[in-house]
């Protein structure tokens, strides 16, 4: 099956643009892009005007690596649900007999990849999936609950010619574990904070209801689920298109399912509810690009003012 998510001809154009201006680097594969010191500069004042909005609540900071145990993904229950967007890196384990084959494969131009075999690790489809069974592990939870600021490189199988849909991006995230009020309160704090800041950015946005993309039939069912019970929602900015803008900044919450599923409990054994906040920094640096032109140099003041200080 073709994996490829079809871009329109604005996200093409788009994605042309961004090569031409020396932001992002073609590499072949779509979704998969070097990106410029002006690229990388605009995510990190990006990053640092997050953390001033979310330092104030002393979340503690883990930092994944894109790789993460493949048993963790399976437990987690990626595989039920987005078995179409999951990566698991494989490699050679074979002898000498092995690679003559594999050489003489790649020689003749055939497929080699049979002579690879999975390994223990995936690659972390969403910063916060390795959290989870790493808090559970420390023992029960505080009443106040816990805060946490991640960071991870994410991987999705989406190629796509729409730059704001990679195979390889970062998500910045807090995650909040504790009762279920701390976390909608959160969550209701983020969805003010965050359109402030797109909007103090100079980017038009809106908040929707959203669903997750749950794969085949029985995924219907709980997109809709997902949707009926309000568990998410996404904070859109219009980057290719009016019609069809595009989530920058999701609000996830997971209710008590990492909760059970890790043994994440308060000390009197309840299992803690959890909810996200997940940025997509390459989004909301490509939407403030296509917003603003190719130079920050160029931008509107207040908005450098924001970003630069
Ligand atoms: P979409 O509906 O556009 O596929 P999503 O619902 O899959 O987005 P989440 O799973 O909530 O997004 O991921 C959190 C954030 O990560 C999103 O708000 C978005 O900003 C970013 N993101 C998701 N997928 C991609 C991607 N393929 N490329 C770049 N950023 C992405
Ligand atoms: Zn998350
Ligand atoms: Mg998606």
């Amino acid at each position: 099956m073709d994996a490829k998510v079809t871009a329109g001809p604005a996200a093409k154009a788009l994605l042309d643009d961004l090569f031409a201006n020396g932001l992002l680097f073609p590499s072949g594969v779509d979704g998969l892009y070097g990106r410029s010191g002006t690229f990388e500069e605009v995510i990190e004042r990006f990053e640092a005007a997050v953390s001033k909005l979310g330092d104030v609540d002393n979340a503690e900071r883990i930092h994944f690596p894109p790789g993460m145990a493949r048993a963790t993904l399976e437990k987690s229950g990626y595989l039920k649900s987005f078995p179409q967007l999951a990566g698991c890196v494989h490699s050679f384990m074979g002898g000498e007999a092995e690679h003559a084959q594999l050489l003489a494969k790649i020689t003749a131009g055939d497929d080699w990849s049979e002579l690879q075999d999975a390994t223990d690790v995936c690659l972390t489809p969403a910063a916060c999936y390795p959290l989870y069974p790493t808090v559970a592990a420390r023992g029960a939870l505080p009443e106040e609950g816990k805060l946490f600021d991640l960071k991870s490189y994410c991987f999705r199988h989406e190629p796509s010619q729409d730059p704001a849909r990679m195979q390889l991006f970062r998500m910045r995230e807090y995650v909040r574990i504790g009762t279920p009020e701390q976390v909608q309160s959160f969550r209701r704090s983020w969805l003010e904070r965050g359109q402030g800041l797109i909007n103090s950015l100079g980017l038009p946005c809106h908040v929707d209801l959203a669903n997750d993309p749950f794969f085949g039939r029985a995924g219907k069912m709980l997109a809709n689920n997902q949707r009926d019970s309000g568990l998410k929602f996404e904070l859109l900015i219009p980057i290719t298109s009016e019609e069809k803008p595009t989530a920058c900044l999701s609000f996830n919450y997971h209710q008590d399912h990492f909760g059970s599923l890790w043994k994440l409990q308060f000390a009197d054994g309840t299992p803690a509810h959890s909810g996200c906040v997940g940025f997509g920094l390459e989004r909301v640096a490509i939407a403030l690009f296509k917003h603003h032109g190719p130079d920050p140099k160029r931008w509107p003041a207040a908005v450098r003012k924001v970003l630069w200080g």
